[in-house]
């Protein structure tokens, strides 16, 4: 069985109904009086090779289960506690109570009618961990002329932030009510316009200060105008910088280029040297395409021979230029899914396996029910905490749809505060209002806790609709069955991709005398 530590998340409180004191697994008379019945939740059983999969899909209480463990599991439904000890104990040997103790606490079978995770918790979405994000865009002007664009940025992009909008800007995210924050440089190409980062950065610091507010900066850079003046302002300042690299020099120079149609690999690869690895804090975005898709372990290795220790590998966002070169580019969901089940295959072959952000969040979404990664789901905050400015001073929910003029939500000029933006768009307070227990196949769906029905704006601008589930549900559905499957043969995936929680393999019967 797979016992998952609870106590590894420090919110589990808030998933609890009951104040129990303690959320270590064991029995207390207490809690559950002395004799207390046992009665199953609703979990669905999936066979994994030799273990089951038992899942309580509302509130995403997940074990694998041995066949022994399964017997056990399927006899106790409605009995009392001390007729399953007697039945399971004849030869004096298996007291129950530890295993049946453990089911409890992982939120899979009731005790004395109480349940220790009650799915009301997650009725409006996933529990997460707050944090408003504002991402600054200095300008549209871009030095590259990247073939799947999103933002559709290029040299002659003509629109710079002013200091004045910037000062505006700052000042709004400095009175929204959040003691922390994250603020996000992007563009275009943000380090065209490194004066006026460096001047923001330096106004917020100085005005967070006597409030008591904290903020963390990021820098989205396409990599090739990072220089040593720039390492070391980042270092002085806790600036995370984000760099674009799709592959090794025939690869990335494909998709990645200068406007002059010269490769961007050899500038990337002297960013990379002047950050150093491992002392500047930076990562790296791979798009996956059509031109790199089918070598994904080359592609891995080529990573970790230039010392990359983390990549993130997204898929082509379809806005902006990727429109135009969708057909030549773009993966569908199914070939998505092909990808990245060979990256779960690596990451289980591989002793010391470059992590992917997007698999490491998805485990930890497996691992904690309180969900720290922001995108990728419904709910996701868009609009309510996660604000992107365009260098004009409009405001958008999210980054990626700030070309959709329905959702410009004010201007930093006029607006008095950035709490009420929902509420002043009704196109951002129609799609804010997605919950997937609203849309009948999510909310029938084994993994609906996992995936949240995806992204509410990239279903709406596919689908043309709200309710609907996203457009690669199959990739969803494939992807976390992928992970379950891998997770039951190899239980050491968790730890090697530094999951918060800790799950651990051990079957109930070896471990008793
Ligand atoms: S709207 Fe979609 S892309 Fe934007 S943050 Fe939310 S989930 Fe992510
Ligand atoms: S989008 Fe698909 S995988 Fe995601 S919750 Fe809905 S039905 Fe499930």
């Amino acid at each position: 069985m797979f016992y998952y530590h609870l106590k590894t998340d420090s919110f589990t409180s808030l998933l609890t109904l009951y104040e129990f004191g303690s959320e270590t697994p064991q029995f207390s008379e207490f809690i559950f009086g002395k004799n207390p019945l046992i009665e199953h939740l609703s979990a669905e059983q999936h066979p994994f090779g030799k273990s089951t999969l038992l899942l309580e899909k509302e509130t995403s209480a997940w074990c694998f289960l041995d066949e022994g463990e399964m017997k056990v599991y399927s006899a106790v439904h409605n009995m009392e506690l001390s007729v399953a000890r007697d039945m399971f104990s004849a030869n004096g040997k298996h007291d129950i109570t530890g295993f049946l103790i453990q089911l409890y606490w992982l939120g899979l079978i009731k005790l004395a009618k109480r349940s220790f995770v009650v799915p009301e918790t997650f009725a409006k979405g996933a529990v997460t961990q707050p944090g408003p994000l504002f991402i600054l865009h200095l300008t549209d002007s871009c030095n590259l002329s990247c073939s799947y664009c999103f933002a559709d940025s290029k040299p002659s992009s003509k629109r710079k932030m002013t200091w004045e909008t910037a000062k505006k800007a700052i000042d709004l995210i400095l009175a929204f009510p959040s003691e922390h924050g994250t603020i996000e440089f992007s563009g275009g190409e943000p380090l065209l316009e490194f004066d006026l980062l460096r001047k923001i950065i330096n106004y917020t610091n100085e005005k967070s200060a006597a409030p008591g507010k904290h903020y963390r900066f990021n820098l989205q850079t396409n990599g090739t105008l990072v220089t040593k003046e720039l390492a070391e302002y980042a270092k002085t300042c806790h600036l995370d910088l984000s760099l674009s690299l799709d592959g090794d020099a025939i690869i990335n120079n494909y998709t990645r280029r200068f406007s002059s149609g010269k490769g961007t690999y050899n500038a990337i690869l002297n960013a990379m040297e002047i950050l150093g690895n491992g002392v500047q804090n930076f990562g790296v975005i791979c798009v996956i395409s059509r031109k790199n898709a089918h070598k994904i372990r080359y592609l891995l290795e080529h990573f970790r021979s230039l010392g990359l220790v983390r990549v993130k590998l997204n898929p082509i966002c379809k806005l902006g230029r990727a429109i135009i070169t969708w057909d030549d580019l773009s993966l569908e969901a199914e070939e998505f899914l092909k990808v990245h089940t060979e990256y779960i295959n690596y990451i289980i072959e591989d002793p010391q396996p470059i992590i992917d952000d997007n698999t490491y969040f998805m485990l930890k979404n497996m691992g904690q029910k309180m969900h720290s990664y922001r995108c990728m789901r419904s709910q996701c905050g868009a609009g309510i905490t996660f604000f992107s400015i365009d260098p004009l001073g409009n405001v958008f929910p999210c980054d990626r749809f700030r070309d959709k003029q329905s959702l410009k939500s004010g201007n930093v000029e006029t607006l008095e505060s950035l709490g009420d933006v929902v509420l002043k768009n009704a196109s951002v307070k129609k799609l804010a209002g997605r919950f997937t227990e609203e849309i009948e196949i999510c909310s029938e769906c084994s993994y609906k806790r996992f995936c949240e029905a995806g992204c509410t704006y990239e279903t709406f601008y596919n689908s043309g609709k709200i309710k609907a589930p996203h457009p690669w549900c199959p990739y969803y559905k494939g992807i976390y069955h992928a992970l379950f499957k891998a997770v039951s043969m190899d239980n050491t995936l968790v730890h090697k991709l530094k999951v918060g929680a800790e799950v651990f393999q051990k079957s109930w019967f070896d471990n008793l005398e």
